[in-house]
């Protein structure tokens, strides 16, 4: 199987997290990494780190690059992912030009660039409802939507059983400085990879409707039919 390592974006509520948990419930050597994630542990735990993030959190600000670029970096490498043969899947890193271009290189001494990045394409309408219902475990990072995707137990996460929580910035003021935020800083980045011929826009409604398309896509990098560089090359397109 060829290494892949895929990086997901997509405005906030675009279905990044639970895009990720079905890409890993199926592929069981892939592990991801989420910044927001990342952050909200640090938060829980009270560190210094966490008071310096919940700041620009609670704001809907994005945290400075080389902040987040260093809370990556570090978590990459101390899960031994900065080597050619690793495979991995990142959510919400990186999301400015900045951050990209750094990650790259970081990345390409150890010759384990990314091989794929998808951009979640969800209308903004189909967003906003989903933010209301939308619960969390925080140390996991599993999300759950009481419409789509509601818990087993009320309130409780499946794996563990313990407490969900809803974000403090998914209401509507600060949901909209961060979707603003997305609009300003997805531009960029988008062009970025699609000019290394790795972007793969997938469209729909619904997470249903997008996993599916993002599963053949990754199947079809794994059995190597074609590497990243000539496959569905420069795709913008719909995919
Ligand atoms: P969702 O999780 O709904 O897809 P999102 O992508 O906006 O939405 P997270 O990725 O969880 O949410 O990020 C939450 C917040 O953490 C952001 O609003 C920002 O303040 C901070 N953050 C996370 N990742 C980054 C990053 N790569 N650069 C700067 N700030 C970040
Ligand atoms: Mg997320």
């Amino acid at each position: 199987m060829n290494p892949i390592r895929l990086l997901l974006l997509g405005a906030p509520g675009s279905g990044k997290g639970t895009q990720t948990s079905r890409l890993l419930a199926h592929f069981k050597h892939i592990q991801s990494v989420s910044s927001g994630d990342l952050l909200r542990l640090q938060i829980q735990r009270k560190t210094e780190l966490g008071k310096i993030a919940a700041q620009y959190i609670s704001k809907g600000a994005l945290l400075p690059d080389a902040f987040v670029t260093e809370l990556v970096h570090n978590e990459l490498s101390s899960r031994g992912w900065l080597s050619p043969s690793s495979s991995f899947l990142l959510d919400g890193f990186p999301r400015t030009l900045k951050q990209a271009k750094t990650l790259r290189s970081k990345l390409a001494p150890h010759k384990a660039a990314l091989t794929m990045v998808f951009e979640l394409d969800v209308p903004e309408s189909v967003i906003l409802e989903r933010i209301e219902n939308r619960y969390v475990h925080v140390p996991s990072g599993r999300v759950y939507n009481l419409t789509y995707n509601p818990p087993k137990v009320a309130g409780k996460d499946d794996v563990t059983g313990e407490p969900l929580t809803k974000r403090p910035d998914d209401t509507v003021e600060v949901f909209g400085r961060r979707l603003d935020n997305y609009r300003e800083t997805s531009a960029p980045l988008k062009e970025f990879y699609a000019k290394l011929g790795i972007l793969h826009r997938v469209s729909g409604e619904t997470s249903d409707i997008i996993f599916p398309k993002l599963l053949s896509l990754v199947e079809n990098s794994l059995n190597g039919s074609g590497t990243p560089e000539t496959s569905e090359k420069s795709t913008t397109r719909d995919a």
